[in-house]
């Protein structure tokens, strides 16, 4: 999180703009709230330059709750296409499976996701409700650096991204998109709040026995308040959405501002990886992901004693996922330039000290 946005947060917490209130405490149904709610909704509109044709929802369940709520309002139980490309994308390929013909269109899993599989070998399904691509797999640390064309490749499908680890990181082309979604946890705000957008075309498809909350139809018709939406993680992601509106590098701003600022980042770190005998990335130059960050120790001996160190120099949570193993940086939007130099001046000393 910026620290500008926690700070404002705390300010606010007790009485939010003299109302006597804080946000948690207020109704939804309020003045109050429908104005942070509408400021949000606009500022997320600027923020990634998303089409009046698109709806944006703010709902629960998370990016694991999309993978079933996707399927119930897309696929009317017949096929939709997913491109396997980590953990991410098997765990909704999994999950769509209870709902449709959820079939499995391209796959890296034999090069142990340390690559993505080129576009024009996706065996895509003629008349296939929808194509699931997850854009950033964030435990593998594979990113798609453009989106597919999907009608270039003969498809007349919407695509769906889960965008849940970069968005806000890098603009979006909504001309290839039907759909996105993603939990706020990473780049926007608190855990608890999912970030729906979705094609108004794409409305009214959902199957029977989709929960009324979890249609979109119902939630856009309602404003996303048919039930009471995340209050708290909405008002955060908002001040979130103001200060990234804010950043600026040279003549740019928003989203692209902080598009150049990841680029410099991991463009510090994979550099310094890629130059070093003692520390190795694996994955494909050309689908490195610019928001994490998986690398390992040659000598995985010494996996304890580097985390250990890192944590005495106040760098946390570097532990990679248990389905990877050795280290991996996430390095979200938030993070600034001086935290990755300091991975480095760590990561450097920590060789050194090695020797
Ligand atoms: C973190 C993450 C999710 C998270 O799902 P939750 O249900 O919000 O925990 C989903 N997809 C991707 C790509 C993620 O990185």
């Amino acid at each position: 999180m910026p620290e500008a946005v926690l700070r404002r947060a705390a300010a606010e917490m007790l009485d939010w703009h003299g109302s006597g209130m804080g946000v948690m405490e207020m109704s939804h149904r309020g003045k109050e709230f429908g104005a942070i709610a509408t400021k949000a909704e606009a500022d997320l509109r600027t923020l990634l330059a998303i089409p009046a044709n698109f709806h944006i929802l703010f709902m629960q369940g998370g990016g694991l709750g999309e993978n079933a709520i996707v399927p119930m309002n897309l696929s009317r139980g017949t096929i939709a296409d997913f491109v396997i490309t980590g953990s991410w994308s098997i765990k909704s390929q999994k999950e769509a499976q209870r709902y449709c013909d959820a079939r499995i269109v391209a796959s890296n899993a034999d090069g142990k996701h340390t690559r993505l599989p080129d576009p024009s070998t996706w065996q895509l399904t003629p008349g296939a409700s929808y194509v699931h691509l997850c854009t950033n797999e964030t435990i593998n640390g594979l990113e798609f650096q453009e989106l597919p064309d999907l009608a270039a490749l003969g498809s007349d499908a919407p695509l769906v991204i889960d965008f849940s680890s970069h968005v806000a990181s890098r603009a979006v082309d909504w001309r290839r998109v039907g759909l996105a979604f993603g939990g706020a946890q990473k780049n926007l705000g608190p855990a608890g709040l999912t970030i729906v957008v979705v094609r108004d075309d794409l409305l009214g498809r959902a199957l029977e026995i989709c929960p009324s909350a979890f249609n979109y139809k119902t939630v856009a018709d309602n404003q996303s308040m048919y039930n009471t939406p995340p209050t708290w993680g909405i008002y955060v992601a908002g001040l979130t959405f103001d200060w990234l509106l804010q950043q600026r590098e040279g003549e740019l701003t928003g989203v692209a501002a902080m598009e150049q600022r990841n680029i410099a980042k991991a463009a510090l770190l994979y550099g310094f990886i890629d130059g070093s005998a003692f520390y190795e990335n694996r994955i494909d130059p050309a689908c490195r992901s610019r928001m994490n960050v998986p690398f390992f120790l040659r000598d995985e001996r010494r996996n304890d004693a580097f985390l250990a160190g890192a944590r005495d120099a106040g760098l946390l949570q570097l532990k990679g996922h248990k389905s990877v193993g050795g280290m991996r940086a996430s390095i979200y939007n938030a993070m600034p330039i001086e935290g990755v130099q300091a991975l480095v001046a760590y990561m450097r000393e920590f060789e050194r000290s090695q020797a």
